[in-house]
């Protein structure tokens, strides 16, 4: 990958505070990095020189002392990136610059979830991309659910494409002669929040995503929770849910066995014995106030607001961060999901604010596309700030 002349922690610092608060003043970078202005001077004078930071000469100001000051901001130009995800049925895509703005988006249907097919749909969605690039693509990011080792390039165990120990990483490389970065989807979207969203300035957050599967990315200390075993905030699969209830990951009891929304719509289906039953159909049942609907919903408000508890309790971070493709549903759990989790918040955890971001499919490809960025910065979100 093109990566960003980041020689230092220092530069790394610098250029990860241009971009998420830029345009910005060189004072300003001091002040908010600890670094002293010559430190910063020092490390922002190669990225200027290679392109990658310029002076924001609109901006300029003049002082009443000394010479002009022009703020720095990131050459959005500098560099382009595609990012995908891959769901079951489609592949979504989109091209962003260098400070992760959406450019163009496009989709594509894939003929089935054998590996070959989904490829076949990811190339043509990057091919299309690509197209529409003013540059060369710098780096392609893959979001996938589940498993995922991110330095192996390997998809190891995602439940919902039906996937073990898939190269994907080095099939895509193949099919589109793009560096392809794999990377968990819902760790994607936190490195996202992280970098471009409002949790810029927090300390802690916790992303939290409601749809297909019920997934978590936890951010501490400075950095996005790895896990030691590339596994971390797997809240879906805590057993707070009924034991009788089959998960898609063969286990019993996990929370997304009854709370996400294939779950759901079976507790539907099995209610009124009807397997016609769409999810649009079991959303539209729950807002008619259906008793099986909405009993299937506030169940899985209920586990969801206990997950939360339980990750709240454990973690306690400053704010937690709602988002997934259910969120536009997000009254029909609403409730359940704040009784549960204020009857399971122990003390001061329960004062954790909590927000609902609207959420598209595209939202997980630009989360694969911040992660390229991250990458070819020097590892922005896995340094401390
Ligand atoms: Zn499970």
């Amino acid at each position: 990958m093109n990566r960003i002349p980041v020689s230092s922690p220092a530069s790394v610092t610098v250029f990860r505070r241009i971009l998420t608060h830029g345009p910005i003043g060189r004072v300003d970078i001091s002040r908010a990095t600890g670094l002293s202005q010559a430190a910063v001077t020092k490390a922002v004078t190669p990225l200027i020189t290679a392109g990658f930071v310029v002076e924001d000469d609109e901006l300029r100001s003049t002082p009443v002392v000394g010479r002009p000051i022009s703020p720095l901001a990131v050459a959005r130009d500098r560099a382009h990136i595609i990012g995908i995800k891959i769901t079951a049925e489609r592949t979504y895509g989109v091209l962003t610059d260098l400070a992760a703005n959406v450019l163009a988006r496009t989709e594509e249907h894939n003929a089935s979830t054998a590996v070959d097919d989904v490829i076949a749909a990811a190339t043509s969605v990057v091919d299309r991309l690509r197209d529409s690039s003013p540059t060369p693509i710098d780096g392609l990011g893959v979001a996938v659910s589940g498993d995922v080792d991110r330095e192996g390039g390997m998809v190891r165990d995602s439940p919902l494409l039906g996937w073990k120990g898939v190269a994907l990483a080095e099939a895509l490389e193949t099919a589109t002669g793009i560096p392809a970065l794999l990377e968990n989807d819902v760790r994607a979207l936190t490195v996202t929040e992280l970098l471009f969203g409002s949790a810029r300035d927090a300390s802690s957050f916790a992303v939290i995503t409601i749809g297909t599967g019920i997934g978590c990315g936890i951010y501490l200390h400075g950095k996005v929770v790895e896990g030691a075993h590339g596994v971390a905030g797997e809240i879906g699969h805590l057993p707070l849910g009924p034991r009788d209830a089959v998960c898609s990951c063969g286990r019993r009891g996990c929370v997304e066995a009854v709370a996400s929304t294939p779950a759901v719509l079976e507790l539907v289906r099995a209610g009124h014995d009807d397997p016609s039953i769409t999810t649009e159909d079991a959303f539209a049942l729950a807002h008619d106030g259906d008793p099986v609907a909405r009993r299937a919903f506030e169940q899985a408000g209920e586990v969801i607001g206990s997950a939360l508890a339980a990750l709240v309790n454990l973690v306690g971070p400053e704010t937690v961060v709602i988002a997934g493709e259910n969120v536009t549903e997000y009254d029909l759990y609403a409730n359940a999901l704040r009784t549960a989790f204020s009857e399971h918040a122990f003390g001061a955890a329960s004062e954790c604010d909590i927000q609902l971001r609207p959420h598209r499919f595209d939202d997980w490809a630009r989360g694969a596309a911040a992660c390229v960025i991250e990458v070819i910065a020097g590892g922005l979100a896995t340094q401390a700030a």
